[in-house]
């Protein structure tokens, strides 16, 4: 059905590898490139599918993909570098006439801050181009937007209020380790909070607003109001919105990691003169933190993902609670790789897989609760990520 190249060969591009492969009939060529190209044999080997191509590239660099995606001609690239990488990708996407989806929003290296907006900005030029840029299809941002798609479209007229909550409720059995690029979590973590409540966004400070929420199949856990990029879509997408939020849950023992990381300058992004050159702390702390790639093999435990919603169904108030437990074992049977990258891994390759099929083909830069999510839960059912709903049981929220 179609060519597929992905940009990444860490947790989450490992996974879409195997994803990828585990569907030859819409996926028929399949090539893999990142900045260290022995990650891509390595992750080739390890499928055991010697027909996935490797390549190296920089994907800072446009030059570099225009001449990677000319000579591999592919229909779609599965963006799963860092998200520094958006923008070089998309302008290589437009120069060639290759479709595109991502996982995270385009951050600036410089300044720890996300939004859509630059990515946004591409609409006219992807509708012009007659591509299709899909936007945060990783689990959240991804299945989050989906789930919310589905009980807009199948349980209520009106939603009003909807709390997405992350548990990981897993036990990799380091002192402190981060569950995808350490970098990229520890920005997000240490930014203020905020939240959208009537038509504006508040701002919390760190970590500020926390309370216990129950996990399905693992119970109470202490969760974190944070800021996350799908809040920003889906206040826009679903203008019945009143609230909504995002919820993460932390362990004190990574807290206080987290603490003195900050306290001690580790965190900082800006450079710092050490031994005559210059470096980053919190990009030199990555190099000496465990690689999240390589927690797998230990780590046991679940996560559990979902959105909790109320609204209106004909006139009456009902609440709905639609969620994924993910195996951090199971994961690491199928793909080699712990539950965060496999949640992230599967949705990105079924929206590829949408997009394929022509189910999500449509020009222009959307997010993905824009499309319709009936086929994409199907396939979240079939690919390792089955969901399970409660109609009006307690939110807690
Ligand atoms: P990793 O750090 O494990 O992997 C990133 C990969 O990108 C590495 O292979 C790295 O290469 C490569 N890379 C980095 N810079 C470049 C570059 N300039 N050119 C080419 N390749 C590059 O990250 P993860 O796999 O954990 O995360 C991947 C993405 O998924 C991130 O954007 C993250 O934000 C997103 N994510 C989304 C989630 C969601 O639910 N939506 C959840 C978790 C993650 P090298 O090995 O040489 O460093």
């Amino acid at each position: 059905m179609g060519k597929v190249l992905i940009i990444g060969a860490g947790g989450v591009g490992t996974v879409v590898a195997h994803k990828v492969a585990q569907n030859p009939d819409v996926f028929t060529d399949i090539m893999i490139a990142s900045r260290t190209k022995s990650k891509c044999d390595s992750v080739v080997k390890a499928i055991g599918n010697p027909n996935i191509k490797t390549a190296q590239v920089d994907a800072d660099q446009v030059d570099e993909l225009v001449a990677l995606f000319s000579s591999f001609q592919p229909d779609i690239v599965i963006n799963v570098a860092l998200p520094y990488q958006d923008l070089t990708i998309m302008e290589a996407c437009l120069k060639t006439g290759v479709n595109y989806l991502d996982t995270a929003n385009y951050e600036p290296k410089d300044v720890a801050h996300f939004e859509y907006s630059w990515q946004w900005a591409y609409k006219k030029r992807f509708e012009d181009a007659g591509l299709t840029a899909i936007l945060g299809c990783g689990f959240d941002p991804g299945v989050s937007g989906v789930y919310t798609a589905y009980a807009a479209k199948h349980h209520f007229d009106e939603i009003q209020y909807l709390d997405i909550v992350d548990c990981n409720a897993g036990n990799h059995h380091k002192a402190f380790a981060t569950n995808f690029n350490p970098e990229i979590n520890i920005r997000e973590i240490t930014q203020n909070g905020r939240y959208y409540e009537n038509g504006q966004w508040v701002t919390t400070k760190p970590l500020e607003i926390h309370k216990a929420l129950t996990y399905p199949n693992i119970g109470p856990r202490d969760s974190y109001l944070l800021y996350h990029e799908e809040l920003e879509s889906l206040v826009k997408n679903f203008p019945t919105i009143k609230r909504a939020r995002f919820w993460m849950t932390f362990g004190q023992e990574y807290l206080t990691h987290l603490r003195v990381i900050q306290n001690i300058g580790m965190a900082r992004i800006d450079e710092v003169e050490y031994n005559g050159m210059k470096i980053v702390p919190l990009q030199f702390l990555k190099a000496v933190l465990p690689n999240p790639q390589d927690l797998g093999e230990n780590y046991d435990g679940e996560t559990s993902i979902g959105c909790r919603i109320r609204g209106l169904k004909d006139g009456k108030e009902h609440t709905y609670y639609i969620y994924n437990n993910c195996s951090h074992q199971a994961a690491y049977k199928e793909t080699g790789m712990q539950g965060v990258s496999y949640t992230t891994g599967v949705p990105a390759m079924i929206g590829a897989m949408m997009f394929l099929k022509g189910l999500w083909k449509r020009p222009g830069v959307w997010n993905v609760e824009e499309f319709d999510p009936d086929p994409f839960m199907e396939q979240l059912n079939k690919q390792g990520l089955p969901w399970h709903e409660i109609m009006d049981g307690d939110l807690e929220l």
